[in-house]
This record gives structure tokens, C-alpha cells and sequence, in this order.
């Protein structure tokens, strides 16, 4: 199991709000290398498919209607420590709780749409980085 590398995506409020570029700058800045990235969306099935280890909490129906509301960013990044590292970079679920400076501090607005996700294990980013790319699109 590689322990070098996250998946994240940006989430479509991030996308509709126009925060695309500061927030791959924000991650190639703090070391971050970008090893596959696509721009598409999901189908309500497919969110629910992504974020189906949430199927029995409350929020998941909003949670899998928001995710296909509009196009996102998907991205597999790399560096020593990318779980942890991108997890602190990215800050709290809840953006009223984020360090300042973190990317959901400073581009989410609502615990719901909260402009990116990031993996949460190693075992994780692996499973959701080949829910969205091949072999092919990885460099
Ligand atoms: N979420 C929500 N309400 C909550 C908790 C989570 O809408 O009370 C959404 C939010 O978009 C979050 C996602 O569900 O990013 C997945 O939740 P998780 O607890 O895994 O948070 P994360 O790992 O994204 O910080
Ligand atoms: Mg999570």
C-alpha cells in the first residue's frame, strides 16, 4: 500500500464559485504533485457509489444530490505524508472550525459544501483514485 499518495476532488460549490485555480495553486504551493486530474462530474448514482461508506447517515441523500449538482475536479496528488499533510492543508469538515488559511477556511462556505474532499487512508485514496482513473492517466 503506498502511504505517498491522497485523492481529492473539488467539489462542485468550489467549482461554481470559481475557486479551481487558487485551489490547485494552493496544493501544488504546499508540495503537492499532481499525478492524474480530470474534469467531470458525477451522476447521483455514482456519487452515491463514491460516498457509499455514508449510506446510513443522515446526510447522505443531501450529500449525493450536492455531489452530482454540478462538474467537479478529480486529482490524485503525491508526497511523503499525503493523508495527514493534505487532511491538515484542506482543515475541518465543518469550515467554521477550519484553520485559517486552509483551503475550506478560505473557499467553503457551509459544512455541506465544503469545496474539496480529501482522502481519510491510505487504503481510501487508493479505492477512490481508481473509482475515477486508469493506468493511462497517471504520470
Ligand atoms: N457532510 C455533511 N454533513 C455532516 C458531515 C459531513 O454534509 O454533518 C458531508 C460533507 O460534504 C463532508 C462529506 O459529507 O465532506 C463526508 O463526510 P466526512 O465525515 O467524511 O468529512 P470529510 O472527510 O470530507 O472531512
Ligand atoms: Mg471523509
Amino acid at each position: 500500500m503506498e502511504s505517498n499518495k491522497t485523492f481529492t476532488m473539488i467539489k462542485p460549490d468550489a467549482v461554481a464559485n470559481g475557486h479551481i485555480g487558487a485551489i490547485l495553486d494552493k496544493i501544488t504551493s504546499n508540495g503537492f504533485k499532481i499525478v492524474a486530474l480530470k474534469y467531470t462530474a458525477l451522476s447521483a448514482e455514482k456519487a452515491g457509489e463514491f460516498y457509499s461508506v455514508h449510506k446510513e447517515r443522515p446526510f447522505y441523500k443531501d450529500l449525493v444530490s450536492f455531489m452530482s449538482s454540478g462538474p467537479i475536479v478529480a486529482a490524485i496528488l503525491e508526497k511523503d505524508n499525503a493523508i495527514e499533510d493534505y487532511r491538515k492543508l484542506i482543515g475541518a469538515t465543518d469550515p467554521s472550525k477550519a484553520e485559517p488559511g486552509t483551503i475550506r477556511n478560505l473557499f467553503a462556505k457551509s459544512i455541506d459544501a465544503n469545496a474539496v474532499h480529501g482522502s481519510d487512508s491510505d487504503e481510501n485514496a487508493a479505492i477512490e483514485g481508481n473509482f475515477f482513473f486508469s493506468a493511462f492517466e497517471r504520470f
